[in-house]
């Protein structure tokens, strides 16, 4: 097949072999990653109109019991400063956000331990009962099924967990003995039968991936059928073992947006952050390949660089305000529009 056919079928059938996405990946000319990001685009649109969601980011813990070797907050790297924020102060984030017109919260954070069920349910069902109309997402790690249950019984709506790599051996040289693919793809299943609107995805570059790679984590994206998908550059950062490695390239990570999107029509992607810190306009580029979300970061002003998960990540000296302000400029240069909607998945839909 030729890579303009695969295009065509994503188009059409939403979908596609192994071999053809291997090939997409591996060979796709710039021409080509211009017709494919026009269909991806208007896929997009036709979903979700030109309007964008957005997601309130709340980093409220950098302590990690984890020691994934690509993260800036891993367990052993003693030079990263490390911060917990309390109740008071996650809610006065909430409170900020609000007025802004959040109506998402994503509470994401290392595996931090102090964060037992007790203490997040009741931080949970607190946002929850003082904020009725909003969402509460989380990103908070592997965790027994129990656990997730008790979560989402006290009102969280949403859970992110990037499966990070679909391939076994790749796991395996992202991540120490003690952590499986397989532990985190059950975990994923987990969360998907409990209820919640979950959230798959992984790195775009991480050291050691190849095409093969990808097309695996594409097909276990279409396996799986999340609500969410999150992808971004890999980018190293100074303390890890990957130091020295290189960043992904936009380009690929574009391509892999447009054919999430196309594999998967109503599926909520974000814009990260990370390709914002890869290319100055990289979250603008990523809305026109098929993006349909954008995630600035509530944390307090104070922390934002001790959430350091690579190096020279943006928007950790700007108060919040000024976050969303610059974002909406962003997404508006590009005849898009940000909605403080709550932003659920919707099964079919198209925007009439
Ligand atoms: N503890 C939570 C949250 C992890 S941080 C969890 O385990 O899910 C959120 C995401 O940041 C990770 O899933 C990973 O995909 C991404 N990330 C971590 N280090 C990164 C790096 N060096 N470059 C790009 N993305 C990174």
């Amino acid at each position: 097949m030729k890579n303009i056919e695969i295009i065509e079928m994503l188009e059409t059938e939403h979908t596609a072999q192994k071999k053809e996405l291997i090939q997409l990946i591996a060979t796709i000319s710039d021409s080509e990653v211009e017709i494919l990001r026009k269909k991806a685009q208007k896929c997009a649109v036709k979903h979700f109109g030109n309007k964008v969601f957005i997601r309130g980011l709340i980093e409220f813990s950098s302590i990690c019991k984890n020691d994934c070797y690509y993260c800036g907050i891993r367990k052993s790297n003693n030079n990263a400063v490390r911060y917990r924020l309390n109740k008071e102060q996650i809610l006065s984030c909430c409170s900020k956000g609000y007025k802004l017109g959040f109506r998402t919260f994503v509470l994401q954070g290392g595996d931090d331990g102090f964060f037992t069920d007790n203490v997040l349910c009741d931080i949970i069902s607190t946002i929850k009962r003082l904020y009725p109309d909003c969402a509460v997402t989380l990103s908070i790690g592997e965790r027994s099924r129990e656990s997730y249950r008790k979560l989402f019984d006290s009102g969280a709506d949403r859970y992110l967990l990037r499966h990070e790599t679909a391939d076994n051996d790749h796991y395996e040289r992202l991540h120490p003995t003690q952590m499986s693919l397989e532990n985190r793809k059950q975990c994923l299943y987990d969360l998907k039968e409990i209820g919640f609107q979950t959230g798959a995805g992984f790195m775009v570059g991480s050291p050691y991936q190849t095409p093969e790679i990808l097309a695996e984590d594409l097909l276990f994206i279409q396996k799986l059928s999340p609500q969410m998908c999150g992808i971004g550059p890999f980018i190293p950062h100074k303390d890890t073992i990957f130091k020295n490695e290189k960043s992904g390239s936009i380009r690929l990570t574009l391509v892999l947006l447009s054919v999430i999107r196309l594999l998967k029509p109503n599926i909520l992607l974000p814009s990260t952050t990370a390709l914002g810190t890869i290319d100055a306009k990289g979250r603008e580029k990523g809305i026109l390949h098929g993006a349909n979300v954008v995630m600035p970061n509530l944390s307090p002003a104070e922390h934002r660089k001790d959430y350091s998960l690579y190096d020279n990540k943006i928007c950790t000296g700007e108060e919040a305000a000024e976050c969303i302000m610059c974002l909406s400029k962003r997404i508006k240069s590009i005849g898009y529009e940000i909605v403080t909607d709550r932003g659920d998945y919707k099964e079919t839909g198209e925007v009439d």
